[in-house]
């Protein structure tokens, strides 16, 4: 079963968190392959795509957020896209878009950043937007500040998280075929909540960075974690392993129903909207040339088919409003 796990060290302003999704993990990828034989992700795609989807819940359940976490990286490559949506209650999906052929031994850069133009953004679509308000969206380029080449998902997020909230972050991710798995540490912030709680906070935990010995040690430690020891071991023995001669004060694991999950919230409804947003003529074309119109979720591999009579429905109502004051009489 999926599972997070958080824990602090006891007196020390230190955080961490482990996920390791498994049943969460073999949906995202058993959907993908159930298309056609040919379809299944090339393992560099399969674990870079791995490795985000764990730092996305990591991401997602590290922040007090009422709305979804979007991880995306993108750039030149044959990889065009990977995104991860995490809802605030873990539900998540993950795709990723090839477009060419991947070299067995890809990494990061031969995937998405062959030019050196790649990116990760970070989007937090909040749930109850007021009207006209865009979701927040933070971008760090693939690279490092010399513009070398990063070659792990990992290194590019703890540079935005120590852009972004002015803490030190300690990121281990892996992943396989049946396991996608992270190890997030993280120092707290000396009040506050790091960057929102005002400039002052916000300067007090910069001349932090780096400097915090409890931290430094305990960064240490975790990456010390071997790529197989996170993908094979239970949380309980990586913690011990790592920790053992550390305070760690456990919470309890959130698994199952409220552990990480796969959901997908494609429907029929935001496919005809999406239709309806393409216009009529647009959608008129497509049927006379194919007959229907046919679109597939590319997160959950469902397909959505709408025949001649089902499109001009679409059509034939009225826009977005709320039903019942739609029609004036
Ligand atoms: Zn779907």
């Amino acid at each position: 079963m999926s599972e997070l796990h958080k824990f602090i060290f006891d007196g020390l302003p230190v955080r961490g968190m482990i996920v390791r999704l498994t049943d969460a993990w073999t949906e995202i990828l058993r959907r993908r392959a159930a298309g056609d034989a040919t379809s299944g992700y090339p393992p560099p795609v399969r674990d870079l795509l791995g490795e985000m989807t764990a730092a996305a819940v990591l991401m997602q359940a590290n922040i007090k957020f009422n709305g979804a976490l979007v991880l995306q990286i993108f750039g030149d490559g044959p990889v065009k896209v990977a995104v991860v949506e995490v809802q605030p209650d873990l539900s998540l999906r993950a795709t990723a878009k090839v477009v060419g052929e991947v070299a067995p031994d890809a990494r990061l850069s031969g995937l998405v950043n062959l030019g050196n133009q790649g990116r990760c953004a970070i989007t937090l679509d909040p749930k109850d937007k007021f009207p006209g308000q865009q979701p927040y969206q933070g971008v760090v380029p693939l690279h490092g500040d010399r513009r070398e080449k990063l070659e792990n998902v990992s290194e590019v997020l703890e540079h935005y998280m120590l852009q972004s909230e002015q803490l030190d972050t300690t990121l281990v991710l892996a992943a396989n075929d049946q396991v996608a798995a992270g190890l997030l540490i993280q120092r707290l912030p000396l009040q506050g909540e790091g960057n929102l709680a005002g400039s002052m906070v916000s300067r007090e935990n910069e001349d932090e960075i780096g400097l915090n010995e409890h931290y430094n040690r305990i960064a240490i430690l975790a990456r010390s974690l071997k790529r197989d020891e996170l993908l094979t071991l239970d949380v309980d023995t990586v913690l011990r392993r790592l920790f053992w001669d550390e305070q760690v004060l456990r919470f309890t694991p959130q698994q199952g129903a409220d552990g990480p999950r796969f959901a997908c919230r494609c429907s029929r409804t935001r496919v005809r909207n999406m239709i309806r947003s393409l216009g009529r003529d647009e959608a008129e074309s497509i049927l006379a040339e194919r007959g229907d119109i046919e679109v597939g979720c590319d997160f959950c591999g469902l397909q959505y088919r709408f025949d001649p009579v089902d499109a001009a429905q679409i059509f034939a109502e009225p826009g977005d409003q709320p039903p019942g004051t739609s029609v004036v009489q």
